[in-house]
């Protein structure tokens, strides 16, 4: 996959909260364009897949529990230098230290229930776009 690519979740409490329009316009307001996109939802074994890195952190266990409690919307986004351009517009992972303005200290309500994932590295958005769409479902 191009390096200009990120990948987000819109995580389990956007979408309860009702935020996914509001992300996905700041999203857009940013310049990034949606290569693709879904609702869908984590199995248990998905979150723990995708969150392997982190199997060994305390908080593990309500992570997977948190991110397979409903639906998520999954999406590829395209832009120059997408990956630290959309971490900049997340926010710091705390919502309580993210800067004013970001998606994070706008929607998030805690650490853990942080709204959105961003991709930190262009070899994890590669990882995490394949781990959720075919080439097929990539515009
Ligand atoms: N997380 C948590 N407690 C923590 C740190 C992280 O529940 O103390 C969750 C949170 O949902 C975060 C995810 O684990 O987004 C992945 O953590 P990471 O440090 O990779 O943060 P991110 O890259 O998402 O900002």
């Amino acid at each position: 996959m191009a390096t200009n690519r990120t990948f987000t979740m819109i995580k389990p409490d956007g979408v309860e909260n009702g935020h996914i329009g509001a992300i996905l316009e700041k999203i857009n307001a940013a310049g990034f364009r949606i290569v693709a996109m879904k609702l869908t939802q984590m199995t248990k074994r998905d979150a723990e897949s995708f969150y392997g890195v982190h199997s060994e952190r305390p908080f593990f266990g309500e992570l997977v529990e948190f991110m397979t409690r409903g639906a998520i919307v999954a999406a590829v986004l395209e832009k120059d230098n997408a990956v630290e351009d959309f971490r900049a517009l997340i926010g710091a992972t705390n919502p309580a230290e993210a800067a004013e303005g970001t998606i994070r200290k706008l929607y998030a309500t805690s650490i853990g229930e942080n709204a959105v994932h961003g991709s930190d590295s262009d070899e994890n958005a590669a990882i995490e776009a394949a781990f959720h769409f075919s080439g097929r479902e990539l515009f």
